[in-house]
């Protein structure tokens, strides 16, 4: 089986977003395999039209209206976009709900009409007998306020929950990325670990949540599915299997088995539980935290991995990040790079592109088709050299980067050498240097567009295997997940395992 990306829940223009549904659904096939694009379909108990929420409200009316004028449409162009084994769509709209919590409906059926209701379980009835599940979004925030419902949870219809987005991660109030968008923080009663607390059987995925267009744009979130083959049929199967994991950036590879069952399996009540956790990281494994019941029960961390190997730095693998932006430039700058290895080889190449940043209309916000027509996109790729554009605007604020990038796999040793061009920038470097520190430069004489080429990490600290055995059972029902940070912040949170 194979990991494949997708983002199966972000806006556009079809409904109160921004930009084109071709260029989103161009922009996804760039970084992702599969793609459902959620335009906003209907809020049941959506607030009255009273101060101060008369702009809200409007947005919202007529961008559902807008979605279900041009439903046809929509689902033709979503439809034309699938071609098993290259790039997979799904359908898919999202409908808010106050009490219930907002969800995506996702179904890869094209026969989908837009129906509203009170409840996931009455939409999805209304639905059938389509195939469609019931994805729960943003869960963490306040009940009541559009967040989780986990008394009204029911795994039969929502297999997969998401737990991060551009809203922050959800899993729980003590994850990295905290909610700070205008609909308020997180809530312990909402979080995906309050219903792995109550034992509930749910799947992880991340998607961006993207409202200008920009499925799969970096650091938003993204989900991946151990699948076996790059079809709809077995994407689809996967995600009803919970054979998924979220991420919030960087395509963390990850395998996560129980007594052989993977990801999202229920295991029958057993005292032995041989745990196995395979890791291909971007970066830098900071730590891979087990758990036990929402408790931390094993941890490997980078000290560990520093152990392990002092000799592995010889002929290697390494990972390399070229990351560029910075400067003032609001309107996108738009750079054209490429890197030569020479004594090495480049064996994969990982694109870190990001939309303009979007997360709900503003008043200011005009309707603008391109406004993430970015030409990102990695163009050659050899053994020697790779090649790509990429635009990027100032970053909005010193904690919140728009810069791109990509990360290089390369075979070599300490005199493999890199040559980066990139708008006139040059830069000339070896993995022996780059085992040091990173290398920086700089296009102005101030305030200016930069590249930084970033320390080179070896295979044995950005990759892990282990296994573990558990003889004690804690529980009628005990629930193992997995989560791994990276160096660099990012996260990968893998779907739980239950024994029961
Ligand atoms: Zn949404």
């Amino acid at each position: 089986m194979k990991t494949y990306w997708g983002d199966i829940h972000n806006h556009c223009g079809i409904s109160y977003g921004f930009g084109s549904l071709e260029n989103a659904l161009k922009t996804a096939k760039e970084q992702l395999d599969f793609v459902s694009i959620t335009g906003h379909a209907s809020w049941y108990d959506m607030p009255d039209r009273k101060a101060p929420l008369e702009y809200l409200v409007d947005f919202h009316t007529e961008g559902f209206a807008k979605l279900e004028k041009h439903w046809d449409e929509v689902r033709a162009v979503v439809k034309s976009y699938n071609v098993d084994h290259e790039f997979v769509t799904f359908q898919g709209y999202e409908a808010h709900s106050s009490a219930y919590g907002d969800h995506h409906y996702i179904t890869p059926d094209d026969d989908f009409p837009i129906v509203k209701g009170e409840t996931p379980l009455d939409i999805i009835n209304q639905l059938r007998p389509r195939r469609v599940i019931a994805v729960p979004h943003h869960v963490g925030y306040t009940p009541g306020y559009r967040g989780g419902n986990w008394d009204n949870f029911n795994p039969d219809i929502s297999p997969i929950v998401e737990v991060v987005s551009k809203h922050g991660c959800g899993l729980s109030v003590n994850s990295k990325l905290p909610y700070y968008h205008d609909m308020g923080p997180r809530d312990s009663r909402s979080t995906v670990y309050a219903a792995i607390a109550r034992k509930l059987k749910v799947g992880f995925v991340g998607s961006t949540d993207h409202h200008a267009g920009y499925p799969g744009s970096y650091g938003d979130g993204k989900m991946a599915v151990v699948a076996t083959e790059k079809t709809r049929e077995g994407i689809w199967e996967a995600i009803l299997a919970r054979r998924t994991y979220a991420v919030t950036g960087d395509k963390i590879d990850c395998r996560f088995t129980l007594n052989d069952a993977p990801m999202g399996s229920t295991v029958a009540a057993t005292t032995k539980r041989e745990i196995a956790v395979d890791v291909t990281a971007c970066d830098q494994i900071e730590k891979i935290t087990i758990f036990k019941n929402l408790r931390p029960w094993r941890q490997v961390t980078a000290f560990d991995l520093q152990q392990k190997s002092a000799d592995a730095v010889a002929n290697t693998t390494y990972k390399v990040r070229v990351e560029m932006g910075w400067g003032g430039d609001q309107v996108g700058y738009k750079w054209d790079a490429q890197v030569q290895i020479n004594n090495g080889q480049l064996q994969s190449v990982e694109s870190c592109f990001r939309g303009r940043s979007v997360l709900a209309p503003t008043p200011e916000l005009k309707a603008d088709p391109n406004i993430n027509a970015l030409s990102n996109a990695v163009h050659e790729q050899t053994d020697q050299q790779v090649s790509w554009s990429c635009t990027t605007v100032k970053n909005p604020t010193t904690l919140h980067p728009l810069t791109a990038g990509v990360i290089l796999e390369i075979a070599g040793n300490e005199q493999t050498k890199l040559e980066l061009q990139a708008n006139g920038i040059v830069i000339t470097t070896t993995i022996g240097e780059l085992l040091q520190g990173n290398v920086t430069k700089h296009k102005y004489a101030y305030n200016s567009e930069a590249v930084v080429i970033h320390p080179a990490i070896p295979a044995y600290r950005y990759t892990y295997t282990g296994k573990f055995v558990d003889e004690q059972q804690e529980d009628e029902c005990d629930v193992y997940h997995v989560e791994v940070e990276q160096n660099n912040g990012q996260c990968a949170y893998l779907s739980p395992i239950y024994v029961e």
